[in-house]
């Protein structure tokens, strides 16, 4: 019979923090952390509130609320995105800096675990308005963010651009340039190469690696991708072109297409470049994002945002693999339920860490002044994700849980062994 510790009690879907604060529950009893050291990794060290004015196109003043949260600095300088969204909150970026702090850990990187947020909704900014409410936003955080302190990078409705404008902001104030003082930069300023699809990359090997314990051929295979942005298109592109599956249904947030047979993930990127979604896709029928989520396919992605797969409707999930390309989709009570009808789940904190992964490599180049080719990239990429996968499915095998718990038992043993050996100061 397999063991996996069931959570206990109901979770509050609306607040991802509380979901983060269980997962670290559901791990510490595992890994007989002592009440210390959970209360230790259930706290965020710091955290930074700003409001700020910023000067909209009509000439008006508003101001905005954001936020940068430095999880846990065991294991080095902080790191994680910044997004921007309507629904930001200090408890979701509190959950994200969580989340980062663990992925971090999973793939190995020197790094803890930091999250930026501003409540805005950037569809309806023009593009001066984001660039000083970006810039401003940059210069309230610049207090606690640096190379060796914490190291931002774009997240949802974020991109190069808005790191652009960070390491210029920040490289004013210091009165030189900084480019390691944020990742996922253009190339022109010291980004990296295949920086902006390793995100999608890192997710594509990981499902790869699964394929065979999920008793799934990826090629003719079909995926299904909620969220068609930077982690979903490029997870999708990558497992049409580099093996040979067939995607079946895709969606953003304006809801979602599918065809039985297949499509063209990048016809329909021509799609939504041209008239803004997936949705009216030639030749597809019109799903809903929820419908998404249920179909009968192999591979299931969901790469929008937190709180997808519920207990609500894991019984209704169809799919073998679960590969998480977005950051908490799936509750903890969702977990148990997918876990007993044998879905493999593909956790974030791995599935999507290829993003994160090659940050750590830009930064290590921009730090170096020397810089590599897209090859080199890929083939360190593809190792650290092989790795921590077999890491983690090992974990998962001899202690008879399911991947989410492995991989947190990874990452909390690793932040919880340098937490300890540091020691408590004073
Ligand atoms: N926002 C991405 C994530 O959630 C990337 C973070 C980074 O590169 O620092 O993993």
């Amino acid at each position: 019979m397999p063991k996996q510790s069931e959570p206990s009690g109901p979770t509050d879907a609306a607040n991802p923090f509380e979901t983060a604060k269980r997962q670290v529950d559901i791990v510490a009893d595992l890994l007989h952390l002592d009440n210390g050291m959970r209360e230790i990794l259930k706290h965020p060290k710091r955290e930074l509130s700003v409001n700020f004015p910023v000067r909209m196109d009509d000439g008006s003043y508003r101001v905005f609320n954001g936020y940068r949260v430095q999880y846990n600095m065991a294991r080095g300088p902080t790191k994680g995105g910044i997004r921007y969204h309507p629904n930001v909150s200090l408890d979701e970026v509190r959950a994200l800096a969580a989340w980062m702090t663990w992925k971090c850990a999973v793939v190995n990187l020197p790094y803890g675990g930091a999250k930026g947020g501003i409540i805005c909704d950037p569809k309806h900014m023009s593009k001066g308005e984001l660039e000083r409410l970006t810039r401003r936003y940059a210069s309230e955080i610049s207090l606690i963010i640096g190379p060796e302190i914490d190291i931002p990078a774009p997240d949802v409705y974020t991109d190069s651009q808005t790191m652009a404008w960070i390491m210029d902001t920040y490289s004013m104030q210091q009165g030189y340039s900084v480019p390691g003082v944020v990742t996922g930069k253009p190339i022109a300023l010291g980004g990296s190469e295949g920086r902006a699809e390793a995100t999608g990359r890192g997710c594509a090997y990981v499902i790869r690696e699964a394929a065979p314990h999920a008793g799934i051929r990826i090629k003719n295979g079909t995926v299904a991708v909620q969220g068609f942005g930077n982690a979903g298109s490029v997870t999708a592109n990558l497992l049409h072109d580099e093996q040979g599956a067939q995607i079946v249904a895709v969606s953003d947030s304006k809801g979602g297409i599918y065809k039985a047979d297949g499509m063209n993930p990048h016809a329909i990127e021509e799609h939504k470049k041209k008239t803004g979604s997936v949705v009216g896709f030639p030749g597809a029928k019109a799903i809903s994002n929820e419908e998404l989520l249920e179909i009968k396919t192999d591979v299931l992605v969901p790469a929008a945002l937190e709180n997808q797969i519920t207990k609500k409707n894991a019984d209704r999930i169809q799919a073998k693999i679960v590969a998480e390309a977005a950051n908490g989709p799936t509750l903890p009570e969702a977990d148990s339920v997918l876990f007993e009808k044998k879905v493999t789940v593909l956790p974030d904190i791995l599935a999507n860490a290829g993003g994160v992964t090659v940050s750590y490599f830009e930064w290590a180049q921009d730090i170096q002044r020397y810089f590599w080719e897209l090859a080199e990239v890929n083939r360190r990429l593809e190792r650290v994700m092989v790795d921590s996968y077999a890491q983690v499915h090992k974990i998962a095998e001899s202690n008879h849980v399911h991947n989410r718990t492995a991989a947190y038992m990874l990452a909390l043993q690793r932040v919880a062994d340098a937490i300890r050996l540091r020691g408590i100061y004073p």
